[in-house]
C-alpha cells in the first residue's frame, strides 16, 4: 500500500472511500464530520440513521454512502475524546485499522483519511500524527492507497515528516 499526504479539503477527494471523524451516536457534528455531511447531502445521515440505529462503539468503524461527494463511501470511525478524558491510544488506533477491514470489504481501493481525533476531540497533534502514519503503515489490507489528508500546512509538514521517517 502506498501512503501519501496532501494539504486540502477531505470532501473534494477523488477517492473510492473517504473516513470521517464521527461520533458515537453517528448524527453529525463539527469539524470533518459537519463538512462530510455539508458535501455529501443528506443522504448520508439518512444512511447513518438506517445503517446504524444506535451508531458505533469508539475505535470501530462502519460504511455509509458518500451521497454528492466525489467518492462512493464514507467509513466513519469514532476516535476518543481526549478532551473528555478517553486517553486509550488503542481506540485510536483501531479507527484505522478497523477502517482498513471495512475498505478491504468494500473493495475500496483508494482511501482517504483525516486526523482522527485530532481537533474537537483534543488528542495531541504530534501523536495523531504517529498513530496515523504507523497504523497505516502497519495494517495489511488490499487497499492500494491511503492518503491522510491535511487541514493546513503545518498538520501537513507533520504528517510528511512522519512519513518520511
Ligand atoms: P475529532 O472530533 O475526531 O477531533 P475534528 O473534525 O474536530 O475531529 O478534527 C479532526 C481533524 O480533521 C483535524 O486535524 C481538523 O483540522 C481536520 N479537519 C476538519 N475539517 C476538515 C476537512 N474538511 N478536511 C480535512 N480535514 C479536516
Amino acid at each position: 500500500m502506498e501512503l501519501t499526504v496532501v494539504e486540502g479539503d477531505i470532501t473534494a477527494q477523488d477517492v473510492d472511500a473517504v473516513v470521517n471523524a464521527a461520533n458515537r451516536a453517528m448524527r453529525g457534528g463539527g469539524g470533518v464530520d459537519g463538512a462530510i455531511h455539508r458535501a455529501g447531502g443528506p443522504e448520508v445521515l439518512e444512511d447513518c440513521v438506517r445503517r446504524f440505529p444506535r451508531g458505533l462503539a469508539t475505535g470501530d468503524a462502519g460504511w455509509t454512502t458518500a451521497g454528492r461527494m466525489p467518492a462512493q463511501w464514507v467509513i466513519h470511525v469514532v476516535g476518543p475524546n481526549h478532551a473528555a478524558g478517553e486517553r486509550d491510544r488503542s481506540l485510536l488506533t483501531s479507527c484505522y485499522s478497523r477502517a482498513l477491514a471495512v475498505a478491504d470489504e468494500l473493495g475500496a481501493a483508494t482511501v482517504a483519511f483525516p486526523l482522527v481525533s485530532a481537533g474537537i476531540y483534543g488528542w495531541p497533534l504530534d501523536d495523531a500524527v504517529a498513530a496515523a502514519v504507523d497504523t497505516l503503515r502497519g495494517t495489511p489490507t488490499d487497499v492500494a492507497e491511503a492518503r491522510i489528508v491535511a487541514f493546513n500546512r503545518r498538520i501537513f509538514e507533520l504528517v510528511e515528516a512522519r512519513v518520511a521517517r
